[in-house]
């Protein structure tokens, strides 16, 4: 049946002929937008319910002109958004997105693979597995390592754990783990560091939080390992099943690195799952001085590193290493009639290692970005994200005022303001860091370390030179001074 009276843009997509005529205004909004970060605050200046008060309430009747979507975008959207590319973007852990990695997402969304199957995504299947062995080779990671893309590492770190558990014997894949009598209490042990995506895991994979054993760290955040044996050895003697242990090299707060290899040696005595939660930090492995801190992550039995977080990769993109890769195959792989192929069961694919059937393709940016930077290029942007956390580190604890929290293994610095004249430091230093963020001139978060509030500066924008530093050196000594006066 054909309608010979419908246009391109009442029955189909948008005509090509509508894209090229809005090419420049596209092109120009990525490049204006990126040339031109610094000029916009870096959280931006509205309140809660303001971007949806400036919106159309209800959806259009009839379609729009693609340009008039841009210019909103422009107007409305773009204002509305915190800069995370933005070169005195401090706060959480900041983010080196590229360009390059942005382009390689546009056109997999153009693709539009699913990529559960080898026939539904053949470039997506073997790219990931590429890109992957390119990654460890990088990171110096062992051949056996084989490794698998997921979002975030919050869901990496939940399929491990899923693998750990099944690997148990306990066929909870199967039986599951309400209402049967003897399954004991199956532990996860991490430090009390951890990021609560190992709690979420927990109470996900129906182990509950109550199974999840925090161990002290040390005065360096690090985990004490000692009490890591002693813990499991009581769990041990009352009945209590241990199962995994999580040891992170890069602790949110800190970036603390746990000491993997006597971890490692725990678990290899006790036969316990060992994941190594290098979300953060993982790309440093590629610095030659910074090598050590990874020193036994290779008898891990899974590690997560998050190229979306350091390694120039645009959200997301997150990678699972493991040392068996069927131990998670085993907890995952069902496969329905309707996704049968001639060539199973000879030939794995990506739905059989995770609870999403459908992947998008998100090797293609991981490969973009290996490919446009290469070794050298991620190595000394990497170097130099260091190397800037260091002077920053270096000129704010020359100034009195300020104390270094914790020590800087990677591009964050924990500090705070110590004033002799700041009566409760706490209450200050949480004032100073609303004082710098309302300001829209940098962003940077905070933690609390042994009960006080400490604040964080993570370096991590692709973005970021040294004036930016000095910007944000100036701003905390400026808002400082000016919250000393006024006390
Ligand atoms: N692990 C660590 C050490 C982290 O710092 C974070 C986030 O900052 C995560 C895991 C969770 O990362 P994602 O947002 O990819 O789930």
């Amino acid at each position: 049946m054909q309608d010979s009276k419908a246009s391109p843009h009442d029955s189909g997509d948008i005509p090509s002929e509508e894209i090229r005529k809005n090419a420049s205004l596209i092109t120009g909004i990525f490049t204006e937008y990126l040339d031109n970060i610094e000029n916009y605050p870096v959280l931006p200046k509205l309140n809660r319910g303001d971007l949806k008060a400036a919106l159309a309430e209800h959806p259009p009747e009839e379609g729009e002109p693609l340009a008039d979507i841009l210019k909103d975008f422009e107007k409305l959207i773009l204002p509305a958004a915190t800069h995370w590319n933005h070169p005195n973007f401090h706060g959480l852990f900041a983010t080196s997105g590229s360009a390059v990695g942005a382009i390689a997402d546009f056109l997999s969304s153009m693709l539009d693979m699913k990529g559960m199957l080898w026939r539904t995504a053949p470039a997506s299947v073997e790219l990931e597995e590429l890109t992957l062995d390119w990654l460890s080779e990088l990171l110096g990671l062992e051949e056996r390592f084989k490794g698998l893309i997921y979002d975030t590492a919050s869901i990496s770190t939940m399929h491990a754990l899923a693998a750990a558990r099944e690997r148990l014997g306990f066929g909870i894949r199967q039986s599951g783990m309400a209402g049967r009598s003897g399954l004991p209490l199956l532990r996860t042990y991490a430090s009390d560091q951890v990021h609560s995506s190992i709690d979420k895991s927990c109470i996900t994979l129906g182990l509950g939080l109550d199974s999840l054993k925090k161990i002290p760290s040390d005065e360096k955040f690090v985990m004490r390992a000692d009490l890591l044996n002693q813990a499991i050895e009581e769990d041990l003697r009352s009945g209590i099943q241990p199962m995994a242990v999580v040891a992170t090299i890069g602790t949110t707060s800190t970036t603390s690195v746990d000491p993997v290899n006597d971890i490692a040696q725990i678990c290899e005595r006790h036969k316990l799952w060992l994941h190594v939660d290098a979300a953060y930090a993982g790309p440093a492995a590629m610095l030659e001085e910074k090598r050590h801190f990874f020193s036994g992550w290779e008898r891990a039995d899974s590690i997560v590193v998050n190229p979306h977080k350091w390694l120039m990769t645009p959200f997301d993109l997150s990678v699972l290493y493991l040392r068996r890769i069927e131990a998670l195959s085993q907890a995952f792989s069902l496969v329905p009639e309707y996704l049968k192929t001639p060539d199973m069961p000879q030939t794995a694919n990506p739905m059989d290692y995770g609870i999403q059937l459908g992947r998008r393709f998100r090797s293609l940016k991981l490969w973009f970005v290996m490919r446009y930077f290469g070794k050298k290029g991620l190595v000394s942007r990497l170097r130099r994200h260091c190397r800037l956390a260091e002077y920053f580190a270096e000129e704010i604890a020359k100034e009195g005022d300020f104390e270094l929290m914790a020590p800087v293994n990677f591009a964050l610095v924990v500090f705070r303001a110590k004033s002799k004249d700041v009566v409760n430091p706490d209450e200050f230093n949480l004032r100073l860091l609303e004082e710098i963020n309302s300001s829209g001139e940098a962003f940077i978060s905070h933690t609390v370390l042994g009960g006080k509030v400490a604040l964080r500066l993570s370096v991590g924008s692709l973005h970021t030179r040294k004036e930016h530093i000095d910007k944000i050196i100036r701003v905390i000594k400026d808002k400082t001074g000016q919250m000393l006066k006024a006390t």
